[in-house]
């Protein structure tokens, strides 16, 4: 394999390549292809039948040395560009905080999509009526989102607020970073978005796109590597416009600089990018694999029709509710009524719901019976909720 050069066979235009598995028909001319660094692996006909690698422009100027025409190309695509979140329209910090927190796991779509993001400040405007919520009420707004340990500690942070800032954030990153729940990315977030000041903060799209940008070969994830892209995105943050800058790195991994292949050739910051093999990076450790686990649920009704349900006690779930769970050799031999796969943390958990009958019935710390009407209203993990919801008219 060898780069392209202008002694190579040029293809007709328009030129047609074969990257990663697709072709793609680039907009570029045949006789700027060397500029682009794309190596070929063989030709058909006077057209190249695989470029190894992504179609990429070669970095005209080090961000690292002359961060100010990096920030003015990324801000300038942001302004015209940039999408229009309801939290990029807020300078209210508490509600900088809620789309933080819910973002932390959830994915964008996700949180707009089903109007979590809207409900849930409806629900708790401010950090004093979220520091005075009932678990129950907490719940409900949060369920959904799955993580719930994040709406206790958005709760937390609230009440921290309330008792020792008059509901007021401070605005100095000491001052957030002892707040509880926030770390130096969220107090970063708050500082840029909410306050428009000077910050330093880097999350996953940021941490691919900054590994890129600087060709940082080394795991991004291990302590060396946190500590490296974390000097990297002070050494790069653009203090004149921190909330647009912020804002654009973070649009820019979630677009052009995505996962995998990214579109370098639209990329509104190629001329900056030292990368060569950007499908390479960012390099991580070897991930620890998921681990198989089975549940195994009880279906039981009394009857009045009522549900028999469960509240859980534990520290991750404390208040949601859920099918109460016994060990396989009790009910594993029962009809099994349905099944259903859920991914936590690093479980890949097959639930299967088994038809009880009066034989399982041991009300246990935290069991109910729960009429049909009141389901709707009690905060569940979503996989209970499904599996509920299906199987409620039928058994
Ligand atoms: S920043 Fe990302 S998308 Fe842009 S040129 Fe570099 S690798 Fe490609």
């Amino acid at each position: 394999m060898s780069c392209l050069t202008e002694d190579d066979r040029i293809p007709p235009e328009p030129p047609t390549y074969w990257v990663h598995g697709t072709w793609l028909t680039a907009p570029i001319t045949a006789q700027r292809l060397p500029l682009y660094g794309c190596r070929v692996s063989g030709w058909r006909e006077a057209i190249p039948v695989e470029v190894s690698a992504v179609l990429k422009p070669r970095r005209e100027t080090d961000p690292l040395t002359d961060p100010k025409p990096f920030h003015d190309a990324l801000v300038a695509w942001f302004r015209k560009n940039g999408r229009d979140y309801p939290w990029r329209r807020t300078r209210d910090p508490y509600a900088v905080l809620v789309s933080e927190v819910m973002l932390q796991q959830t994915q964008i779509a996700t949180v707009l999509g089903k109007g979590y993001y809207t409900r849930f400040l409806e629900a708790f405007p401010d950090a004093a009526t979220l520091a005075a919520a009932d678990d129950d009420s907490l719940l409900k707004a949060w369920e959904g989102l799955g993580y719930y340990r994040r709406a206790r500690m958005l709760r937390d942070t609230s009440r921290a607020l309330v008792e020792k800032h008059g509901g007021r954030f401070p605005k100095d990153v000491a001052g957030l970073l002892e707040l509880p729940g926030v770390g130096r990315y969220t107090a970063g977030a708050l500082r840029a978005f909410a306050f428009g000041k000077p910050a330093v903060l880097v999350d996953g799209n940021v941490s691919r796109v900054l590994s890129r940008l600087t060709d940082f070969k080394e795991p991004v994830d291990d302590s060396a590597g946190i500590r490296r892209i974390w000097e990297l995105a002070g050494i790069l943050a653009d203090d004149r416009h921190p909330r647009e800058y912020h804002s654009a790195l973070m649009e820019l991994g979630q677009t052009f600089c995505r996962t995998g292949a990214p579109d370098c050739l639209n990329c509104p910051v190629a001329r900056f990018c030292a990368t060569r093999r950007p499908e390479s990076l960012p390099v991580k450790q070897r991930k620890s694999s998921l681990t198989d686990i089975t549940e195994h649920a009880l279906w039981l009704r009394d009857g009045e029709g009522r549900l028999l349900l469960h509240q859980e006690t534990g520290k991750r779930r404390t208040g949601l509710w859920k099918l109460p769970l016994r060990d396989a050799a009790e009910i594993s031999t029962r009809p099994l009524i349905a099944e259903h796969r859920y991914g936590i943390t690093r479980y890949r958990v097959m639930l299967r719901v088994h038809q009880g009958d009066d034989s399982h019935f041991t009300l246990g710390e935290g069991d109910s019976w729960i009429e049909p009407m009141a389901i709707p209203g009690l905060a569940m993990a979503a996989p209970f909720r499904k599996v509920i919801e299906r199987l409620i008219e039928d058994f």
